[in-house]
């Protein structure tokens, strides 16, 4: 493949890459943008593979590694549940970390790299180099850290060291020394030891950076990373003089700083607190996954079949899924229930929060698996006013995107969170197997409002039974 041949599939990639992000931003077009992203990654490893750049002598070790990753991906994207999908993610952003690395390294070893090339542009490849293997370790050990607190390996409790700032500052300092060294050093031997103390240096900051992040925000988290693995492919590709790897990896950086962003407001987190580690530790902080605050008051039980009742009498109702549904694949009863009621003349709408469940669009994912309608699926902000209207709001496996904490207690870890405002409903009922807290480990006063119901029960239990009444 000649040169000029690649530069224009390199071209189409990315419109391709570009139509991709368009694509994924909308549930009903979100396939299509899959396709797209699918086509331009085929299109850009094709002609990167078969390009001027690659001798034909190494093609078989690129092919067989491909074959290798390909079965690996593929194995990993089957077996994996859709609630380890973040896991699976920081794992990944871990891979894309550690590639800059080699990268960085195999650059800066290699003597053939700068041939030709002028003292300025020396120095300027030297520090795409050294700034690349920044960038990726530090992506790679806090990516390894999120992956494992994620997944529950690593405790959620934020680690804070005493003077972590200043323990940073001296890192950052030490960083920008050692990269002078590096620059000023006369060939590969007296270059390897400031890259190597950087390298060092930049390791144990992803870890101390991650570490000090409680596990309520590793969401957010796993999107700077996200973003973070971007810039470091985008250094790759200044390094390897790649154009569409510079591209793309400034659409990932970039798209990830957006969603690291809108995270923040959706979990009214201050983005620059979150990264700087420990937010919400003192005091009230939001407690690890699975941990639980005491019940207060008293709560009113609902049988399936009472349930049902009370959805046959409705006009008018709203349903607010979250991780729980997730949990139990309660996804298709809840779109044959949806179908029932709708047969009956039910106006039936989806809440769907921004956080809800365990990642970005999780509930839109899960639903529109279970073929529910999209236009019956709803934003927070464009149903929220709607709940004192409803006759029942149906809360599935939902927990801290429906507590009223958020609004009434200044004093709650989850205060000023935008949540769904189901109690405003004339009836809620809220379907969940105990009274356990959810991921923020905040008790729920919803539980305890007059007008609520507690549907206690595996989710997906609980609606069979409630779709046999309905049906009967
Ligand atoms: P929560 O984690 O607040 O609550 C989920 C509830 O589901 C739990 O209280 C649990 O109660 C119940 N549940 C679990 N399994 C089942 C089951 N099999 N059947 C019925 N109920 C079940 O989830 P939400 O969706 O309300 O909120 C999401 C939370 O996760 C937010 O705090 C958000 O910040 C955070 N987060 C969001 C991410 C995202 O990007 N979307 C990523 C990571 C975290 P019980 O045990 O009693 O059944």
């Amino acid at each position: 493949m000649t040169a000029s041949f690649v530069t224009v599939a390199y071209l189409g990639a990315t419109i391709l890459f570009i139509l991709c992000l368009g694509g994924l931003s909308n549930q009903e077009t979100s396939r299509r943008g899959n396709l797209y992203g699918i086509v331009g990654m085929t299109i850009a490893v094709l002609a990167t593979v078969f390009g001027p750049q690659v001798m034909t002598a190494g093609l078989p070790y690129i092919i067989g590694a491909m074959l290798v990753g390909a079965v690996i991906g593929m194995y990993a994207a089957r077996v994996v549940q859709m609630t380890q999908m973040p896991e699976l993610v920081a794992l990944m952003h871990s891979l894309v970390g550690l590639a800059a690395v080699l990268v960085g390294y195999a650059n800066f070893i290699d003597p053939a790299v700068t041939v030709g090339l002028t003292p300025a542009e020396n120095t300027i490849h030297e520090i795409e180099m050294y700034v690349g293997v920044l960038i990726g370790a530090i992506t790679f050990s806090g990516s390894l850290i999120a992956f494992g607190k994620l997944a529950g390996k690593i405790g959620g409790k934020p680690m804070l060291l005493p003077a972590r700032h200043w323990l940073n500052l001296a890192g950052l300092i030490a960083v920008i020394w050692f990269g002078y060294r590096f620059v000023a050093a006369h060939g590969v031997a007296e270059a390897m030891l400031p890259m190597l103390v950087m390298t060092v240096i930049a390791l144990l900051f992803g870890v101390h950076m991650v570490m000090a992040i409680g596990g309520a925000d590793m969401p957010v988290v796993v999107s700077m990373l996200n973003s973070y693995s971007g810039w470091a492919a985008a250094a790759t590709g200044f390094m390897l003089s790649n154009d569409l790897l510079i591209v793309v990896g400034a659409l990932v950086g970039s798209s990830g700083a957006i969603l690291s962003y809108i995270m923040c407001n959706a979990m009214n987190r201050n983005f620059v607190s979150v990264i700087a580690g420990g937010f919400g530790s003192d005091g009230g902080a939001p407690k690890a996954a699975g941990g639980s605050a005491a019940p207060e008051g008293e709560v009113t039980p609902i049988s399936a079949v009472e349930t049902a009742e009370m959805l046959k009498e409705a006009k008018e109702v709203i349903i607010v899924p979250g991780y729980g549904m997730a949990v139990a694949q309660a996804q298709h009863t809840v779109h044959d229930i949806t179908q029932a009621l709708r047969e009956r003349g039910v106006n039936v709408r989806f809440g769907i929060h921004p956080v809800a469940g365990r990642m970005p669009g999780h509930m839109n994912v899960l639903l529109a698996e279970a073929k529910v309608p999209y236009d019956i699926v709803f934003e927070m902000d464009e149903l929220n006013e709607d709940f004192p209207n409803a006759d029942v709001a149906m809360v599935i496996g939902a927990n801290d995107i429906v507590n009223p904490a958020a609004q009434e207690d200044p004093t709650s870890p989850i205060a000023g969170m935008p949540v769904l405002e189901v109690w405003k409903a004339k009836h809620s009922i809220v379907m969940k197997r105990s009274m356990a807290s959810g991921y923020a480990g905040v008790d729920n006063p919803l539980f305890y409002k007059d007008n609520n119901r507690m549907l206690f029960g595996d989710a997906k239990k609980m609606l069979d039974e409630v779709l046999v009444a309905l049906k009967a």
